[in-house]
């Protein structure tokens, strides 16, 4: 089968791997319907997250299984199913707990771990590690229409859910969302999903400030450092929002939360950290709580699923551009020149 390798930094080509087989009884083979890049994949990309080449990349996928390993339980060939950026078991103390990416069995896509090296997502095809834990199948063989909301579920849909659900937003809230990749224009869209009445947006791009806008958003701030802030400030009342959201994950973005927050409120954060770190000292001096890490996608999808089969849940707009698996190349320096917010990929060709 075609899967894409990252050979080394930038340089990154479909290439012809071995079929995926069951390897386990715990495993399934699922033929990949859509897959994309994630805008953490452009750090390994970007040669910033050192990993030793080639490897297999990508790590959000949706499709139809295949084959099912003997242990597999409530998945059939045939099912189409979802699979979260992290593997897990489902059943370990930190898995009931809703930590799936702490799970005590974790594995991430493409990488060695205690299950074997499964395969990455940006291929035709994948051997799904702990199948049964990790997928989550959809009831019905979807609309074809709403595979962008559908693959928005592995990442980054839940991945602002996540940063709106620990920050607290509720009913009534004022957001601040830091960072206008797909993760943050998530973010719009749960903090409006949550019940936030005014969500703000730091944007200097006008197609994502135009899907932010779609997704709830009521204004955009262009402005950065302390004249983000100041202007931040002015739109709350003078002393900021409730709860701001952060996206980015490098040191400004972390200093622009920090900043705008108003004293007493919430930093929810989900950018993968490149950079950013916590003054401890202004945080306590203005009760500012901060909240996040990586998120458990896994314990959200079934939730948010049935927001998206229903339609009122429509995330797929972060999806600006499709290309077929063969131009995977295309699409990071796309993604990387930031003319893209997000590529969505499609194996055989057919976009
Ligand atoms: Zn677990």
């Amino acid at each position: 089968m075609k899967a894409t390798v990252l050979r080394a930094p930038g340089d990154i080509v479909v290439e012809d791997v071995p079929d995926p087989r069951i390897e386990l009884p715990t495993d399934a083979v699922v033929r990949v319907t859509a897959a994309c890049i994630c805008g953490s994949d452009l750090w390994p990309y970007r040669g910033v997250a050192e990993r030793p080449g080639p490897v297999r990349i990508g790590h959000e996928f949706v499709g139809v299984v295949e084959e099912v390993g003997n242990d597999v339980r409530g998945l059939s060939v045939g099912s189409f199913v979802i699979a979260p950026f992290t593997i897990s078991d489902g059943t370990c103390p930190l898995c009931v707990r809703g930590v799936h990416t702490s799970c005590l069995s974790r594995g991430n896509w493409g990488t060695p771990g205690a299950t074997g090296t499964s395969d990455a997502g940006q291929g035709e095809a994948v051997r799904v590690p702990l199948a049964a834990g990790t997928l989550v199948p959809v009831p019905e063989a979807p609309d074809p229409a709403q595979l962008p909301d559908l693959l928005t579920l592995s990442d980054v849909m839940g991945t602002g859910h996540h940063a709106a659900l620990v920050a607290g937003v509720r009913p009534g809230s004022s957001v601040v969302v830091v960072g206008d990749g797909a993760v943050g224009l998530c973010a719009v869209l749960a903090a409006r999903r949550l019940g936030a009445e005014q969500v703000v947006v730091m944007s200097r791009h006008a197609s994502r400030q135009a899907i932010a806008r779609t997704f709830g958003a009521s204004e955009v701030v262009e402005e950065r450092g302390e004249e983000g802030i100041a202007r931040i400030k002015d739109l709350f009342g003078g002393i900021g929002p409730d709860a701001v959201l952060e996206c980015v994950g490098t040191k400004e973005s972390m200093q622009q939360a920090v900043g705008s927050v108003r004293p007493g409120g919430m930093i929810g954060y989900v950018g993968a950290p490149y950079g950013a770190e916590l003054p401890i000292r202004q945080l306590f001096g203005d009760n500012i709580g901060v909240r996040g890490g990586v998120a458990p996608v896994r314990s959200y999808i079934p939730e948010l699923l049935t927001e998206v089969l229903s339609g009122d849940l429509r995330p797929g707009a972060v999806f600006d551009s499709t290309l077929p698996l063969e131009d995977v190349a295309q699409g990071y320096a796309a993604m990387d020149a930031r003319e893209a917010v997000k590529v969505l990929l499609v194996p055989g060709g057919a976009a």
